[in-house]
């Protein structure tokens, strides 16, 4: 049998005018700004008039450790959207925006697939309304107005060699992770050792989803270090008073966008921030606002439930004032028997005693969900056309033995229709009454925040820290950072910082290379090893084969 491509389906999909889509969402016609006929933000007006309004049910869609045979939460997203609204709720979709370079690199659509999209895929998989582009120029304002500041007398006092702010640019370009700046001569700035990184890996993507509104972002772009003084002081972007035009650049930005599931369910997509260095969740300002329009929101974490919900948890949620009503665990066939050991090539073959062996980690997540963070949730298992009734019945089963709902999701084939089963168990789910449990509390040293993720959330025994880190830690609780949220920067693979520990590995301990402050968005990242901020292109990029038609459609796309 063969399949039609995302690009496919979404071309073929008839769009309502993005007016109509907003009309039935609520949002009143002097609150949109129109981008074309298909795109459109929010202004915050919206959000004001609506401030005395109870907010609506928020569903959060989270997943086992992904694997390379892939999970599918915001194919599943987009699909839940459209069975609520099928089954007569009136509800939003609240996503991330996609990054620009991976879509020249390898990486497959990230608006949902098969049945299950938000469109216009080409648009938001490109440009979209130049959010990522305002972010790298306000990015490299900063960049621009800090060398400058030292070519013109360095009057802070900046150590050029403990500058920690980088410049950014959306494309995948290794050439320029490590390069040296201000050659030439005293005329054209002064020498250093610089690098670019991709534009969703700047502290400013994860401020401008972090932010409750102008005044904040405003805030929270001050508060940005942009690096040390040869007395070890951080220099803020207040300082060099950048602040200013970086939220001037950034007002549009910040305004959530408005599109459609192929089923003509709203969907807010907005903001992209990486989920290792950063938290991986779409702006708190769209969430918010699909909380007071919609009676059901859908939104997305990045990875697995224990990095993507557990920083939606403690930074997202802590920062927004909002709590999840219900999760959907996403689950597949295929990578639970890759936790089960099987390789990639052979995920074809059924393979029951497979999905067994992998049932471990979903067990772990499972457990985490509801226990550790307190929240109803149901097991989707988002089914994939080599899916077979025995190895569905295997995840079935176990959860029925353990009392967790699970859903078999058939939204990537059906679309909306694919999901009703899952609506209505997350509208019982929503219910529920809950309260959400942080892991730890902000007053903890850092230390015991990490460790209480470490043997709360991940299974682990406990943390080691290297010297650089240990001091790091004694030098940001000294500079009075030790109150904020610690974000993990850890491998996605698997729940302890070896990708290749797959399952639910036990008495494992986690080494923690390396501490930060992003004291603009507001959280520590702690750095489990290296991470790669500016990826390469692969040996053949997915870029030699997209095109354009001579009527302007592209064609190649996913
Ligand atoms: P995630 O949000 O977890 O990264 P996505 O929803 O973006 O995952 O899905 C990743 C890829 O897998 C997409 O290209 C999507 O089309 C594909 N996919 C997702 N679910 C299915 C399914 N049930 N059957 C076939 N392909 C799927
Ligand atoms: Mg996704």
């Amino acid at each position: 049998m063969t399949y039609k491509t995302d690009i496919e389906i979404a071309e073929s999909a008839e769009l309502a005018p993005i007016k109509e889509i907003a009309e039935q969402a609520g949002f009143a016609a002097e609150d949109l700004e129109l981008y074309g006929n298909y795109k459109a933000k929010v202004n915050f007006t919206a959000f004001e008039k609506m401030i005395d309004k109870p907010d609506g049910k928020l569903i959060l869609v989270s997943a086992i450790n992904p694997t390379a045979a892939g999970e599918g939460k915001t194919t599943t997203s987009v699909g839940l959207g459209d069975g609520l609204n099928r089954i007569g709720k009136k509800t939003m979709i609240a996503l991330r925006e996609p990054s620009l370079g991976p879509v020249f690199g390898m990486k497959g659509g990230a608006a949902g697939g098969g049945y299950a999209q938000v469109v216009p895929m080409q648009d938001i998989n490109l440009h979209f309304t130049g959010d990522f582009h305002a972010i790298s120029a306000a990015n490299n304002l900063l960049a621009a107005m800090l060398d400058n500041h030292i070519h013109q007398g360095n009057t802070l006092n900046i150590d050029t060699r403990k500058i920690t702010w980088k410049r950014v640019v959306d494309m995948n370009d290794r050439q320029l992770r490590h390069i040296v700046i201000g050659l030439n001569g005293e005329k054209n700035g002064t020498p250093r050792e610089d690098g670019f990184d991709i534009t969703v890996a700047s502290e400013i993507m994860a401020i401008l989803c972090l932010a409750n509104n102008l005044e904040e972002l405003k805030e929270k772009l001050k508060n940005i270090i942009v690096g040390y003084t040869y007395q070890d002081e951080p220099v803020t972007a207040g300082e060099l008073n950048a602040h200013g035009a970086m939220a001037a650049l950034l007002k549009d930005a910040l305004k959530p966008n408005l599109v459609q599931t192929l089923e003509k369910t709203p969907a807010l997509i907005h903001g992209g921030p990486f989920a290792n260095i950063a938290h991986g969740c779409n702006s708190i300002m769209a969430t918010k606002l699909a909380l007071k329009y919609a009676d059901y929101t859908v939104t997305e974490a990045g990875f697995g439930a224990d990095l993507g919900a557990e920083k939606f948890i403690d930074i997202k949620s802590r920062m927004a004032g909002i709590a999840p009503d219900a999760a959907v665990i996403v689950a597949t066939v295929r990578a639970l028997k890759m936790h089960g050991g099987v390789a990639k090539t052979d995920l074809n073959n059924e393979n029951v005693q497979a999905v067994e062996l992998g049932l471990p980690n979903l067990l772990k997540h499972i457990e985490n969900m509801q226990e550790v963070f307190g929240i109803p949730s149901v097991v989707a298992i988002n089914k994939f056309p080599t899916d077979t009734e025995a190895e569905i019945n295997v995840i079935k089963k176990k959860c029925e033995e353990i009392g967790v709902r699970v859903v078999l999701s058939n939204v990537w084939a059906e679309g909306g229709k694919g999901a009703e089963e899952l609506a209505h168990e997350v509208v019982k789910l929503c219910e529920t009454e809950s309260t959400l449990h942080h892991p730890y509390d902000l007053e903890d040293s850092i230390t015991a925040k990490i460790e209480k993720l470490v043997q709360k959330v991940y299974g682990g025994k406990g943390i080691e820290l290297s010297k650089e880190a240990e001091r790091e830690i004694a030098r940001l609780e000294n500079l009075g950072y030790g109150k904020l949220p610690v974000c993990m920067a850890k491998t996605q693979y698997s729940l302890s910082d070896d990708p290749s520990l797959l399952g639910a590995p036990e008495n494992f301990d986690i080494t923690i290379q390396k501490v930060k402050v992003s004291a603009g968005a507001g959280f520590l990242v702690a750095l489990t090893g290296r991470v790669m901020t500016m990826p390469g292109l692969p040996k053949k990029p997915a870029a030699e084969n997209i095109d354009v038609t001579p009527e302007g459609n592209i064609i190649g796309l996913f």
